[in-house]
């Protein structure tokens, strides 16, 4: 069959399912509310469901699929689904994306279970800060999560540090640092006005420019790491020859060659993450739809996919948090925990 592909000739590839909307931090750029609205337990998908949905996605040329949330060490037994998503060869890339705190515990039952990678999102090296962003005291566990994940026989570890002026932004040359000490490899997120983020504001961001200057300014010239992959981060080396990325989604956005969407909880299917509508897949599948019928849907969803989300923010004059918290709280779905970061 030939690739299935949008209308900007995108294909289909990169399936980011999240697992709960449930999560064990309160970051201020994404869960800053005190109260939320959480997804009905009965919605949420079980592994079975979970697996058969992915089985009609492989089907359709999706390779990559990353476990996300909310917080998806929150979901009980989580190696169980790794272990059969790990049996579909189909997957030749198969990631998490974690805040690391509950990652020591579980990281050889991960890596056992066939989980080929691990992202930890890494804001800061001081716990103070961490306790601040985070309203949560936990910085020892993550370090200690980053730090099992070699002696559990994890490569290819990624660091991703969302970069917010006045708060983090002094310390990328220290987590670059930081990463190599960890054999990760850092990846400087800009700070995006999506999901939760209603306290976003143009002026918080750095940009990929100012990152690169500030960091050609420390160890000078960088190289940046020609490469063919559609991977969002751009990759650079410093003179010493360490590498890092930067994903740009807010003044550079990837739009042009995102192959990613998203799977929720409960089974709403997002073609773009700045999506303010997604795709019951929940609803069919538990209604009997059989594999025909998803495929079909999906189908005819991508195939008429003409999103650029994070392009048709960066054309918004006066840029503002794309919604408000009366928004969010109408439909939890819009929210960056539930909808999978
Ligand atoms: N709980 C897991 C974690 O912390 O990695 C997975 C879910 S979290 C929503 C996924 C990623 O989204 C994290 O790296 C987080 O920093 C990022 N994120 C959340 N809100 C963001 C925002 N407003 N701008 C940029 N990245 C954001």
């Amino acid at each position: 069959m030939a690739a299935l592909a949008d209308v900007h000739g995108r294909r289909l590839r990169n399936l980011r399912v999240s697992v709960t909307d449930r999560c064990n931090l309160r970051c201020g750029y994404c869960m800053p509310e005190e109260e939320y609205v959480w997804l009905p337990r009965e919605e949420i998908l079980h592994f079975g469901e979970i697996a058969a949905l992915a089985d009609v996605f492989l089907d359709l040329g999706v390779d990559k699929v990353r476990l996300t949330g909310g917080e998806p060490l929150l979901r009980r037994d989580l190696p169980r689904l790794v272990a059969m998503l790990a049996a579909r060869p189909r997957i030749a890339d198969l990631a998490m994306t974690t805040n690391g705190i509950l990652l020591a515990e579980h990281a050889a039952a991960l890596k056992a279970a066939g989980l080929h990678r691990v992202t930890v999102s890494l804001d800061t090296l001081d716990p103070d800060r961490f306790a601040r962003l985070t309203r949560r005291p936990s910085h020892a566990q993550v370090l200690e999560g980053i730090a099992s994940l070699a002696p559990a026989g994890f490569t290819g570890t990624k660091l991703d540090t969302v970069v917010i002026r006045d708060v983090n932004d002094g310390e990328l040359a220290d987590l670059i640092e930081f990463g190599t000490r960890a054999a990760a490899e850092v990846r400087f997120i800009e700070y995006m006005d999506v999901g939760g983020a209603t306290r976003w504001s143009p002026a918080q961001v750095v940009s990929r420019q100012e990152m690169l200057d500030r960091l050609e300014r420390r160890y000078g010239r960088i190289e940046p790491v020609v490469e063919t992959s559609t991977a969002p981060a751009d990759r650079f080396r410093l003179p010493d020859g360490t590498t890092f990325g930067i994903i740009a989604s807010t003044t550079a956005p990837f739009c042009a060659d995102c192959d990613r969407s998203r799977l929720t909880a409960d089974g709403i299917w997002y073609l773009c993450l700045y999506a303010t509508r997604g795709i019951d897949l929940r609803g069919p599948f538990r209604g009997g739809a059989g594999p025909d019928e998803l495929t079909a849907l999906i189908t005819g969803a991508w195939r008429a996919r003409t999103d650029r989300g994070a392009e048709a923010r960066l054309a918004v004059g006066n840029r503002q948090p794309l919604v408000q918290i009366g928004g969010l709280k109408r439909d939890p779905h819009l929210e960056m925990h539930t909808r999978g970061g």
